[in-house]
Formats: C-alpha cells, sequence, structure tokens
C-alpha cells in the first residue's frame, strides 16, 4: 500500500504518517519527490488500515499497489535505488564496470587481471569461486581457497570483489569475503538461497534466468527485499530463445522495461549474453546507450587457456579498447565513468 502525501503537506505530517505506520506495526518507507511525497507500507495490510490512513492529516490519498512484487515496484518507491560499494554509486548516473575471470584459477591470475581491470577503468573484480557447471566433470571451482585468492586481489588493489553464492550453506562464509554476492541464472528460482541472502549485509546482484519473465524476475528480488536487504542490483545476462547462434539472446530491452517498473539498478552482462568475446564490446555499448547503471565483463589473462568461458572472455587489451569504447558512449548520453566523479561526490 502506498500514501500519497499533500502536495503542501508539511515535514511534521509526513513523520506523523510514518510514525502512525509504525505504531501500527508496518515498516514506512518514505520517498521524498520533487513533485510530492509517498509513505510506502510494508507488511500484510487489513483493509480498515487504507481508512485510518486516509484520515491524517496531509493525506491526498492511499493507494493499494497493483503488482505482485510490491518492494520492488517503482509505484511503492518512485526514486531509484543507489547500492553503494566501495566508492561506486550503482544505480546513479555512473556506468560501473565489473570485470575479471569466469572462474578464479590461480592467485597469479586473479592479481594480474585485478590490475589490469582497474588501470582500465573498471571498479569492481569479478571472479568465480563456486562456478555452476552444465557437466559435473567441468572445473567447479576452488571454493574458500578461490575466496581468499579474490581477497587477496582486493587487498592488492583495493578493487572490491563479486563473487556467486551457489548454496544456504556458503552464504555466511562467501559474505565474510565478498563486498557483492551473486545469484547465478540457475539459482534465480532457487527460494531458500534468495530468503538467505535477504538476511546478509552485502547488495546481491541477481542475474536473470534464461526463462525468467520481467515479473517472475522481480518476485524473485522481492524475496531478497522482503528478506531485509534492500541493496539488489539486477543484471540481464541473457535468456534462451530459438537462436542458436549465440549463447543466449541478449534481451537489452529487458533494461529501460526494468528501470519503469522497478526502482533497482540493472545491469548488463554481455558476456554471457552472448557467448562470443567479439560480440562483447558492441553489446556492452548497447547496453550502455539503453540505459544499463553498469556491466560486468568476464576478462583472462590468456583466454585460450581459461578454465571456464574462454570464448567469450576478452583479452586486457580487447577490454581496455571496450573501456574506451564505453566511455565515449557514457559521455556522449551525458552518463559519468565513476573516475570521473569529483572525490567531493563519491561516497564511502
Ligand atoms: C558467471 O557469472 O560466471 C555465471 C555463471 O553467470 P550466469 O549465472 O549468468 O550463467
Ligand atoms: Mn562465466
Amino acid at each position: 500500500m502506498i500514501v500519497v502525501m499533500k502536495q503542501d503537506s508539511t515535514k511534521k505530517d509526513i513523520e506523523c504518517v510514518a510514525a502512525y505506520i509504525d505504531g501500527r506495526g508496518y515498516k514506512p518507507h518514505i520517498s521524498v519527490g520533487v513533485e510530492r511525497t509517498i509513505i510506502g507500507v510494508e507488511g500484510r495490510i487489513v483493509p480498515e488500515l487504507k481508512d485510518e490512513l486516509e484520515l491524517l492529516r496531509g493525506v491526498s490519498e492511499v493507494l493499494r499497489v497493483t503488482k505482485q512484487y510490491k518492494l520492488g515496484s517503482r509505484e511503492f518507491k518512485p526514486e531509484s535505488t543507489i547500492v553503494r560499494v566501495g566508492n561506486v554509486a550503482i544505480g546513479s548516473d555512473q556506468v560501473v564496470v565489473m570485470a575479471g575471470p569466469c572462474a578464479v584459477e590461480s592467485e597469479e591470475q586473479v592479481i594480474t587481471t585485478a590490475k589490469a581491470i582497474k588501470a582500465a577503468g573498471a571498479m569492481i573484480m569479478r571472479g568465480g569461486a563456486y562456478k555452476p557447471r552444465t557437466s559435473p566433470y567441468s572445473f567447479r571451482g576452488h571454493g574458500v581457497t578461490g575466496l581468499r585468492m579474490l581477497a587477496k586481489a582486493r587487498e592488492e588493489t583495493g578493487l572490491p570483489i563479486i563473487t556467486e553464492v551457489m548454496s544456504t550453506e556458503e552464504v555466511e562464509t562467501v559474505a565474510e569475503y565478498a563486498d557483492i554476492l551473486q545469484i547465478g541464472a540457475r539459482n534465480i528460482q532457487n527460494y531458500p538461497l534468495l530468503d538467505r541472502v535477504g538476511k546478509v549485509q552485502r547488495p546481491v546482484l541477481l542475474k536473470r534466468g534464461f526463462a525468467t519473465t520481467y515479473e517472475e524476475w522481480l518476485l524473485c528480488a522481492e524475496y531478497i527485499l522482503a528478506g531485509g536487504n534492500p541493496n539488489v542490483i539486477l543484471c540481464e545476462r541473457g535468456i534462451r530463445t530459438f537462436e542458436t547462434g549465440t549463447r543466449n539472446t541478449l534481451d537489452l530491452t529487458a533494461i529501460p522495461v526494468i528501470k519503469k517498473l522497478s526502482h533497482l539498478p540493472v545491469i548488463a552482462d554481455p558476456s554471457h549474453g552472448t557467448g562470443k568475446w567479439y560480440l562483447v564490446k558492441p553489446m556492452a555499448l548497447a547496453a550502455v546507450a539503453a540505459g544499463a547503471h553498469g556491466l560486468i565483463i568476464e576478462v583472462h589473462p590468456n583466454p585460450d587457456t581459461a578454465w571456464s568461458d574462454g570464448a567469450q572472455s576478452l583479452t586486457f587489451e580487447n577490454f581496455n579498447d571496450l573501456m574506451k569504447g564505453v566511455r565515449a558512449v557514457a559521455g556522449a548520453l551525458g552518463r559519468r565513468m565513476p573516475d570521473e566523479v569529483p572525490a567531493a561526490q563519491a561516497v564511502v
């Protein structure tokens, strides 16, 4: 349910309505807009609450949120959510690039890659220590040893780390090392896992599933939000269609659609979205042009020898070239790369 305040309502009116909601055992979410203030009411709502709230001073109207997903909808929270990690703001006008290998292979591999992507302008380091693999005989990740290697790369470069968590039992361990938890395409509808990451104090990157509709995807995000974790970033990584020429079909329409339906940040993964390294740059640029708040890109010191996803991984040189393009598109659209944000405005 949302409470729309009158345009001339005072700060005190807003505080009183929020206090009333709180007193009735619900959680108020205040969104101060340019035109009007909206207060979202979270919880299992009793019908009489609508009448009670409509009587309060400064209230214009009380509306039910029509979407199945509530906390993630723009109706509930009109202003965009900004997820802050280190000194970047995901969901703002910045284009935040996360990059690194598909899988953590060795300490040397992650440290060299972290240094290279940082030099090219990436702000967050990626690398999988727990790998969901189609075949059980493929390399499935170094586990905790891999997490320690990522921590070492963060120590050396200062870059925050994003890494995948695959099972409920590993959430706390992964959260000890990672700055952002990644939920992969295969696990998006693992509801116990979503519940569990809703309880940790770490941002979560929620990748779209192979066959997840926009509404289903936002309902998955709702699990995390309802669990108490407001820092959810969505990631379009391609869906399965009849086309076999690419690994997946990167649905770039998802970006403006999600931005309309939800206040959550949305980024794109053109690596898994295409499966081919030479398609990564054009689709990365297109994603930024479509309004993505950021990108996640696979980069490897030597893609030919990568233990996973080598065909879609960029060399350092190709990543550098991609970043130049991203900077140009961002600039043309009045967006900023995080290193162009004056230090005084940078967030900690
Ligand atoms: C990955 O990021 O390496 C990965 C496995 O991604 P997805 O879950 O999108 O397939
Ligand atoms: Mn991968």
